[in-house]
């Protein structure tokens, strides 16, 4: 089992690359979109993870990680995962780690999406998404083909409730405070990839099918 794990602020792009790699042989795995997908069945801990997410703050380590612990434990031995948004903090980096460790997996390698602030505000201002499948839009950048349709189940697109600019600006503190440590983290055992992701959604993607050879 190997990992691909993608890694960068809240809005960079990283479930745009993800879904870009779609056919590419990776399992996407979206820490946010199993949440939401929890909030959507009302599970206990969908409603525990809510109160976090509406307010900008992150779920407990230990739930995300029992997600990724039920995920992993039952995936083939030859399966390639691409993550994204998660690991975000160093206890589950060093969870993630054990676990993978345990499951004689490896991470391939870590690509960080580097974008500067004021980009990843416009980027999530403008976003917008399909609530049924999840496919995500940009106003701007990434239209759907008719004004606020999903081109894939022709219902309306939502705007996610964390994507209004008070929450945003927690997110990006937070980000800063938790997330960012994974970056040395990852450096010192050589696996980071950066990439200049304030480029276009296709100039991104063949900067990631690059570095994934
Ligand atoms: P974004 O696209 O803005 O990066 P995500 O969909 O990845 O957002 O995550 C939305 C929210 O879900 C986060 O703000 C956080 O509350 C929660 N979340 C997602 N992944 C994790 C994680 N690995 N650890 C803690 N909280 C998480
Ligand atoms: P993340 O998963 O990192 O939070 P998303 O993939 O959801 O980021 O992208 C955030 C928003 O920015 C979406 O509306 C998406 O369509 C748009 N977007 C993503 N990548 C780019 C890009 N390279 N250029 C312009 N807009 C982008």
């Amino acid at each position: 089992m190997t990992a691909i794990v993608l890694l960068g602020p809240p809005g960079a792009g990283k479930g745009t690359v993800a879904e870009a790699l779609a056919g590419k042989g990776y399992t996407h795995v979206s820490t946010g979109d199993l949440l939401r997908e929890q909030i959507r069945l009302e599970t206990p801990l969908g409603l525990e993870a809510k109160a976090n997410m509406d307010q900008g703050k992150f779920v407990p380590d230990k739930v995300v990680v029992g997600m990724i612990r039920s995920l992993l434990e039952s995936a083939d031995r030859g399966q390639k995962f691409l993550f994204d948004g998660f690991p975000r903090t160093l206890v589950q980096a060093e969870k993630f780690d054990e676990l993978l460790l345990s499951l004689e997996g490896a991470i391939d390698g870590v690509i960080l999406l580097e974008c500067p602030a004021e980009v990843i505000v416009e980027r999530l201002s403008g976003r917008r998404t399909c609530g049924k499948c999840g496919t995500v839009y940009h106003v701007k950048y990434n239209p759907p083909a008719m004004h606020n349709i999903c081109d894939t189940e022709g219902c309306e697109l939502i705007q996610r409730p964390d994507d209004n600019e008070e929450t945003i600006k927690k997110r990006l503190e937070v980000y800063a405070e938790r997330t960012a440590p994974l970056i040395s983290y990852y450096k010192a055992k050589n696996l980071i990839h950066p990439i200049n992701a304030s480029r276009s959604i296709a100039e991104v993607r063949s900067a990631v099918l690059e570095q994934l050879g």
